[in-house]
C-alpha cells in the first residue's frame, strides 16, 4: 500500500554517483519470461529448463514499479527504458505503460522488444507514449532467426517492424548480436538495409553474461572487424550523437541512406565512464552495472518498510555501489569467472 505521496516536483539531480556520473536513466525488467529462447541469452540452464522463473509473488507489483519510479524522478532519472525478458508478455503491460507514462517529470519511456507482438501492440504503445523502440533481429533468414531463437518468428517479427515504422515511431532501433560463424554472414546486408530503411541498424558485441553462457571467444566479434567490414560498402560518416543514442557511436552508410548504423561496444570500448545507468531487475534488485553481480534488495525495502524515503535510500545505496567500471576482461582472466546475473532477470 502507498503510505507516503511523493512531491513530483524534480529537485535537482541527487543521483550522481562516487566518480560524477549523473545517473538519469533507469532499465525495469518487468518480467523474467519471454516467448523465445535467444541463444546469446538463455544459459544452458535455462534452455534445459534446469532453471527456474519467478514466481509472481518474486515480481514487483505495477503499483510497487510505479511507486519506485516517481521517486526515481522526483530525484533526477529522466528516462526509463522497460525490458526483460519480453515486457510486453507480462499481463496487463499496456494500463501499467499508461500509468507510467503520466508519471510528471518522466517524458521519455521507450521499449527493447523482441517484436513478436509489436503488430498487436504498437499502435496502443504509440498512443500511451511509448514512441522509440528498440527490437532484437539477428538475422533476416527466417530458418535462421528460428535457430537462433528456438520459434519460427520472423515473419511475425519482420511486420511489427513494419508496423511501428508506418506509425511513425522514432527512433526504430534494431540489435543484431554479431556472432561469428552464427550470422557474420549478414552483416553487410544488415548494412545496407541501413541504407534503404529509416531506421537505425546496431550492432551489438556478443557479451558473456551469466554462468554457463554460451559466450566464447571465437564466437564474440569486436566492432572495429565488424566496422571493417561494413566499410568496404562505402564511406562511414560519423554523425553527432543524437539524445537517443546512448553508448553507440552512429554512423551514416553513405549520405544518402535513409537510416544510420550504430555499433555498441560494451567489451572492445567500453562506456562506462560515460554510463548514466541503474538497472531494476524482475525481482526488484537494484543493480548498477549489467555486468557486475551487486545487488540492493529493493523489493525488501518495498514491502517490509514501504515510505518514499527508504526507497530514495535504496536508490542512494545502489548508486553509491555503481563500480567505475566492468572490467570484466580483467576479471574474466583473474579467476575465469564471467557475471552471474541473468539476462532476462537483470533486463538487458
Ligand atoms: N526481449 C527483449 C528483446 O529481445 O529485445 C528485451 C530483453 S533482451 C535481453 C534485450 C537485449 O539484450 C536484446 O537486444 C538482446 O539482443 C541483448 N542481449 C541479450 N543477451 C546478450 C548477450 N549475451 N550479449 C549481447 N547482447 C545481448
Amino acid at each position: 500500500m502507498i503510505q507516503e505521496n511523493t512531491s513530483f516536483a524534480p529537485l535537482r539531480n541527487d543521483l550522481t554517483d562516487l566518480f560524477s556520473r549523473p545517473i538519469s536513466y533507469l532499465r525495469l525488467s518487468l518480467t523474467d519470461r519471454c516467448n523465445l529462447k535467444c541463444m546469446y541469452c538463455v544459459t544452458e540452464e535455462e534452455s534445459s529448463g534446469g532453471l527456474s522463473k519467478l514466481l509472481h509473488d518474486e515480481l514487483l507489483t505495477y503499483e510497487e514499479l510505479l511507486r519506485t519510479v516517481r521517486v526515481a524522478v522526483a530525484m533526477g532519472i529522466t528516462k526509463v527504458r522497460l525490458t526483460g525478458g519480453e515486457p510486453l508478455v507480462r499481463r496487463n503491460v499496456l494500463s501499467f505503460i499508461r500509468d507510467l507514462t503520466r508519471i510528471e517529470g518522466l517524458d521519455d519511456v521507450r521499449i527493447t522488444t523482441n517484436g513478436v507482438l509489436l503488430e498487436q501492440y504498437g499502435k496502443a504503445l504509440y498512443d500511451a507514449g511509448v514512441t522509440k523502440v528498440n527490437i532484437s533481429l539477428d538475422s533476416l533468414r527466417p530458418e535462421r532467426v528460428a535457430a537462433i531463437t528456438g520459434v519460427d518468428c520472423f515473419d511475425q517479427v519482420w511486420r511489427g517492424i513494419e508496423t511501428v515504422l508506418a506509425l511513425g515511431f522514432s527512433p526504430v532501433k534494431l540489435n543484431m548480436v554479431a556472432m561469428r560463424h552464427i550470422n557474420d554472414d549478414e552483416i553487410l546486408d544488415f548494412a545496407r538495409m541501413s541504407q534503404q530503411l529509416p531506421l537505425q541498424m546496431r550492432f551489438i558485441e556478443f557479451m558473456p553474461i551469466g554462468a554457463s553462457s554460451r559466450w566464447n571467444a571465437d564466437t564474440y566479434i569486436s566492432t572495429d572487424e565488424i566496422m571493417a567490414r561494413i566499410g568496404t560498402l562505402g564511406e562511414l560518416i560519423p554523425l553527432q550523437k543524437g539524445r537517443a543514442d546512448g553508448p553507440a557511436k552512429v554512423f551514416r552508410l553513405g549520405a544518402d541512406a535513409a537510416g544510420t548504423l550504430g555499433f555498441i561496444s560494451p567489451l572492445s570500448h567500453h562506456f562506462c565512464d560515460r554510463c548514466n545507468r541503474l538497472r531494476l531487475t524482475s525481482a526488484g534488485m537494484l543493480r548498477s552495472c549489467l555486468l557486475h553481480d551487486e545487488e540492493v534488495n529493493l523489493r525488501s525495502v518495498l514491502r517490509n518498510e514501504p515510505t518514499d524515503a527508504a526507497i530514495r535510500e535504496a536508490l542512494l545505496m545502489a548508486i553509491r555501489n555503481k563500480p567505475r567500471g566492468h572490467q570484466l576482461e580483467e576479471r574474466m582472466h583473474r579467476s575465469g569467472s564471467d557475471c552471474h546475473g541473468r539476462m532476462s532477470r537483470i533486463g538487458g
